[in-house]
């Protein structure tokens, strides 16, 4: 199993400075195998006798030219323009098996990184050796033992984070859940999660707490005249802030998710259309502050951890509208109605925890039928996705 863990790195100015250079070149090369690849495609649509563009033919061309054009580029590993000339092979297969868009130029400023091949680096305590570089400072030592794979730097804000991925032996790192049963798990604006136990997780809304400064900090940024040197330090400490806002909001996850990981083993929850509820002006800032496809993210690779699994509802399964006790639909329930009291059978529901009540058995009632071979058809047994699918998801998260 794969995981990677995100280590903050403590290099000095010469390394900041060489970090920044490879992660220039990484850059580079992946912008001119970008435009490469398309002048070649044009070409083999005029002329069908030429070769159509491979990411391993730009990678040789490229060691090819680079001593004599790009003389710059030896000046840092070599993992730089290889790796990233394969991760734009590796775009583009995306994009031909129509899982992502056709690959954008990569910007300065955005998307500062590099990769290096287990190869090509070392670590040791809390140091890893950098190819042309040497050793860098790491703030905390690795968590994970196993079969080292790659390793992903990158600057987020004006700090370094060395992202390492280890080849971990199946569920030799955490103990199973304590297998507390099945739980349905609601999500909302006003409350992040609440469970079919009676438990509600606020979330810390990083975003509304912050917003304050986030203004201020923009509008500072706004009024400094273009190119001078308050406006990089004003830029800076914007970076910073949102930098701060998103490890807020990934802390208070990584802590509802662990804690229900932990405890159950089926976890119902609804598949929710957050493109379109994003679509609601008055509450798009709220849902985006509470991160629910992160959420999801993180319990399925959670729950695949401790061996439980996630069952997903489909999103038109009327789960606040049903009563939990006796099975009765009611037509309609406003959002701003936080309790309702059923007509056929008289029981007074907490809209969340009943609709996560019915999570639960639906999810409960999926595994079942599963079993017996009968699906309700509501209920799509998500196929949960291994831990680590493209380089993007493990930089953005260190798993805990
Ligand atoms: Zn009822």
């Amino acid at each position: 199993m794969l995981m990677a863990h995100k280590i903050r790195l403590d290099p000095n100015n010469v390394q900041v400075t060489h970090l920044a250079r490879a992660a220039g070149v990484a850059r580079f090369a992946y912008n001119w195998a970008l435009n490469e690849w398309g002048c070649l495609y044009q070409a083999y649509l005029v002329d069908p006798a030429l070769p159509k563009p491979t990411e391993a033919a730009l990678g040789r061309k490229l060691n090819a030219i680079k001593r004599i054009e790009f003389p710059w580029m030896l000046e840092v590993t070599k993992c730089a323009p290889q790796m990233a000339i394969l991760q734009l092979g590796r775009a583009f297969s995306n994009f031909f098996a129509h899982r992502a868009r056709y690959p954008k130029f990569r910007c300065k400023g955005r998307d500062d990184r590099f990769t290096l091949s287990n190869d090509q680096f070392q670590v040791k305590d809390k140091r890893i050796r950098v190819p042309k570089l040497g050793w860098v400072r790491m703030c905390e030592r690795l968590r994970f033992t196993g079969r080292i794979v790659s390793a992903c730097i990158r600057r987020v804000a004006d700090h370094w984070y060395a992202s390492i991925t280890v080849d971990v032996p199946e569920r030799a790192h955490r103990p199973p859940s304590e297998n507390q049963g099945a739980v349905g798990v609601d999500l909302g604006v006003s409350r992040l999660a609440t469970l079919s136990t009676g438990e509600t997780f606020t979330g810390p809304k990083a975003l509304r707490h912050s917003l304050q400064r986030l203004r201020r900090l923009s509008k500072a940024l706004s009024r400094k005249v273009k190119g001078s040197r308050n406006r990089v330090k004003a830029k800076r400490k914007l970076g910073r802030h949102h930098a701060r806002i998103a490890a807020i909001r990934h802390d208070g996850l990584h802590r509802v998710t662990t804690n229900i990981t932990r405890r159950f083993h089926t976890i119902g929850v609804e598949d929710l259309n957050v493109k379109g509820m994003v679509k609601n002006g008055r509450l798009s800032r709220a849902i985006v502050d509470m991160g629910f496809a992160e959420l999801r993210r993180q319990l399925e690779y959670k729950a695949e951890w401790c061996g439980g699994q996630v069952v997903v509802i489909d999103r038109w399964y009327p789960s606040s509208k049903t009563c939990s006790c006796c099975g009765t639909r009611i037509d309609t329930l406003y959002l701003a109605q936080r309790q309702w009291c059923c007509a056929a059978c008289g029981t007074t529901h907490d809209r969340d925890i009943n609709a996560a009540i019915n999570l639960r058995d639906m999810a409960v009632s999926s595994t079942v039928s599963a079993c017996g071979g009968e699906g309700t058809g509501l209920v799509s047994e998500h196929k949960v996705k291994p831990a680590l699918v493209k380089q993007e998801s493990i930089g953005k998260a260190s798993f805990r």
